[in-house]
């Protein structure tokens, strides 16, 4: 662990405190509850995909387990195979047709991705259940040893481009195919299975799955979002989208009071406290830095050139409209579940160990 070093933020602000330029300044007055609301859309979506893998889990039973009862397959559990849905895009886009199996994988990472190009990375810090988790470990982590760690800045730039390095893995895999490869992909016993065996992958998993697992949970109590810092590679994507959107953390230094508690705060490690604006993909649209600034109008979420303030309840109501809206409209117009025959899955469901990578 010699390798690893104090929370950067945390000793800039050591190294800042007492040098407040301005000890006459407006002091936000209410109560913040940004982080409240935050917290209870992760706490929400946590539980709706743990209700989805729950149902999906009695939807294989029936397949599985002679006499257990039918159960509806729960299409939104397609929110797991994201490769699928960046296939399906690129067949949906390509031939404007819709695709027959996982057709909601494509529907929910469009919704995602347009949530970013909105909203920032909200997906991953308002909704995303791997964020919520990672989010539960880091604290965990401060609380036990008061503080969270930092690699240094050599390492941590070049890990941070591994989740960039496996987006273009991915992208290049769905590029270089064809819309007719990607329908004889995901129409083959594998790609009908394809969650299933993402559930196998979590139910029957191999030693060296659980050591891995293990590796990353352990770093992520020390390191803040280990994983969606550097490994995620849907992150990545929806910071890619992030890029575009109309909204920053922008600081206003004379109102600054130089108290460094934003870029404390910051799960993202971000130098809020010294930029003007926070451009960086990186930046979650968290709201952490805003709720803990104690210097009325010095630190807030704006649209790009302009004044306006976008206030917390804003954003989960952005979050709700195009999470809700996509998926609303695709069971509206018929794209949202895979029709599969009862006597294919009867076939395919029990064995779909058996079934390798085409
Ligand atoms: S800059 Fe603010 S909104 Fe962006 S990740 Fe850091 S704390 Fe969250
Ligand atoms: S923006 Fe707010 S929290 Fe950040 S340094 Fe300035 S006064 Fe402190």
């Amino acid at each position: 662990m010699n390798a690893v070093m104090p929370d950067q933020a945390d000793t800039r602000s050591n190294a800042r405190r007492g040098t407040k330029k301005n000890t006459d300044y407006a002091r936000r007055t209410g109560i913040d509850r940004s982080q409240l609301l935050r917290r209870s859309f992760q706490f929400a979506f946590l539980a709706l995909n743990l209700w989805l893998g729950y149902e999906f889990l009695r939807f294989v039973h029936h397949y599985e387990i002679p006499g257990a009862p039918a159960n509806p397959r729960p299409a939104g559990i397609e929110g797991w195979l994201p490769i699928a849905g960046l296939m399906n895009v690129k067949y949906w886009t390509t031939t404007g047709l819709a695709p027959v199996a996982h057709p909601a994988a494509a529907v929910l990472i469009t919704s995602f991705f347009a949530m970013s190009l909105l909203l920032r990375k909200a997906f991953c810090s308002w909704l995303c259940p791997v964020g919520t988790i990672s989010e539960w470990l880091w604290k965990l982590g401060r609380e036990t040893f008061k503080r969270n760690f930092t690699l240094p800045r050599w390492l941590d730039i070049g890990l941070r481009s591994l989740k960039y390095i496996l987006l273009g893995l991915f992208a290049w895999v769905v590029i270089t195919m064809s819309a007719r490869a990607v329908a004889e992909f995901l129409e083959s016993p594998y790609g009908i299975v394809a969650d299933v065996k993402m559930l196998n992958f979590f139910r029957y998993m191999t030693t060296t799955t659980a050591i891995v697992l293990a590796v990353l949970v352990v770093a992520s109590i020390f390191i803040k979002n280990f994983w969606c810092r550097y490994l995620c590679p849907y992150g990545a994507l929806m910071g890619l989208g992030a890029l575009l959107s109309p909204l920053r953390i922008k600081r206003d230094p004379a109102k600054c009071i130089d108290c460094a508690k934003c870029a404390k705060a910051c799960p993202s490690m971000l130098p809020v406290d010294v930029l003007v604006q926070i451009k960086s993909a990186e930046c979650l649209g968290c709201m952490e830095c805003v709720a803990v600034c104690p210097a009325e109008g010095a630190l807030d979420m704006k649209v790009v050139a302009t004044r306006f303030r976008v206030q917390p309840w804003m954003i989960a109501a952005g979050c709700a409209v195009v999470f809700f809206g996509f998926v609303g409209i695709a069971k509206l117009t018929g794209h949202w579940d895979t029709v599969v025959a009862d006597a294919l899955y009867r076939e395919l469901i029990p064995r779909a160990h058996e079934y390798a990578h085409p």
